[in-house]
């Protein structure tokens, strides 16, 4: 059903990771900047993630004995620490997720300062740079994977040319990709936000989540890998959370999965590698080196 399938630890049919993208209030300031200091709706709607939904995210994760990968933009780790600091404490990972959320896109060419200004942010509150990264919008370019090399990153989870972690390959090195896909993201069905363009039509909890489990069940039938990119203040509200929570738990009673973080699906794939068990198929880039329709559009 898949190529090149990964053969999991202790003969898991799956891996799975439930992925936090924390943007918090990032995402109006970006978005608004001018005048996002007097939208109060959209900011609070915001700090709900890292003031109500990261507690509750966090007491599931310990109940079950589960690390997973949170992807936090730098002015996040400023304003919320004691969220960063409560991630860590308990043992998860945190990935780099752009400066203030900005679109790697539309700030073309001056990526470096925002990828760097986040980088100091993880090293003084985080104590480390960080191993991942999630691109904003997941729009990531040549840019920010040239700045993810020279800065000894491991991995992305941003693009979805495979249904499993492959490699990318560049002229200076490799990196894994931890693919993600529009239909295991919680923005489709939850997101109602017309300032930053995205005005969903809200779904109910159970019959959005169904769509995921759809996913997952094909994934653990072929033997793969199933990532969920989750936002806090989306799912981590009360009637999604408590779906969720159950799933998991239902999973782990029944099913033979492997939850782990991002960074601990890195670490797997380099030991197959060293022992020679398993190798990853790889992508390499750039894809295009102009864009291919410009000799005939002009
Ligand atoms: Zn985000």
């Amino acid at each position: 059903m898949i190529r090149n399938p990964i053969p999991w630890p202790n003969g898991a049919k799956c891996a799975v990771a439930i992925s936090f993208d924390m943007d918090a209030d990032s995402l109006i300031h970006i978005a608004r900047p001018d005048d996002s200091h007097r939208r109060l709706y959209q900011t609070s709607m915001g700090r709900y993630g890292p003031n109500v939904a990261l507690p509750r995210i966090l007491d599931t994760y310990r109940r079950y004995d589960l690390k997973q990968s949170f992807f936090i933009p730098g002015w996040c780790l400023e304003q919320y620490p004691e969220t960063a600091e409560a991630i860590l404490n308990d043992g998860h990972e945190i990935g780099h997720h752009g400066y203030l959320h900005e679109d790697p896109i539309t700030t073309y060419g001056s990526q470096r300062e925002w990828f760097e200004r986040t980088l100091d942010a993880h090293k003084r509150i985080c104590g480390k740079v960080p191993q991942g990264y999630r691109a904003p919008v997941y729009n990531i370019t040549d840019e920010v994977i040239d700045l993810m090399q020279e800065n000894g990153m491991r991995y992305d989870s941003s693009m979805m040319a495979d249904d499993i972690p492959y490699a990318i390959e560049t002229s200076k090195g490799q990196l894994y990709e931890m693919p993600v896909h529009w239909g295991t993201d919680d923005w489709p069905p939850f997101a109602h936000y017309e300032e930053i363009g995205y005005m969903m039509p809200v779904r109910p909890p159970a019959a959005a989540l169904a769509g995921f489990w759809e996913e997952f069940e094909a994934q653990y039938e072929a033997g793969g890998f199933f990532l969920l990119i989750l936002h806090p203040f989306l799912t981590g509200r009360l009637a999604r959370w408590r779906l969720i929570e159950k799933w998991i738990e239902d999973t782990l009673k029944t099913r033979n999965v492997w939850f782990s973080t991002l960074a601990g699906i890195a670490d797997h794939m380099d030991a197959l590698r060293k022992s020679g068990t398993w190798s990853p198929s790889v992508e390499k880039l750039p894809y295009f080196n102009k864009p291919p329709a410009k000799q005939w559009i002009s």
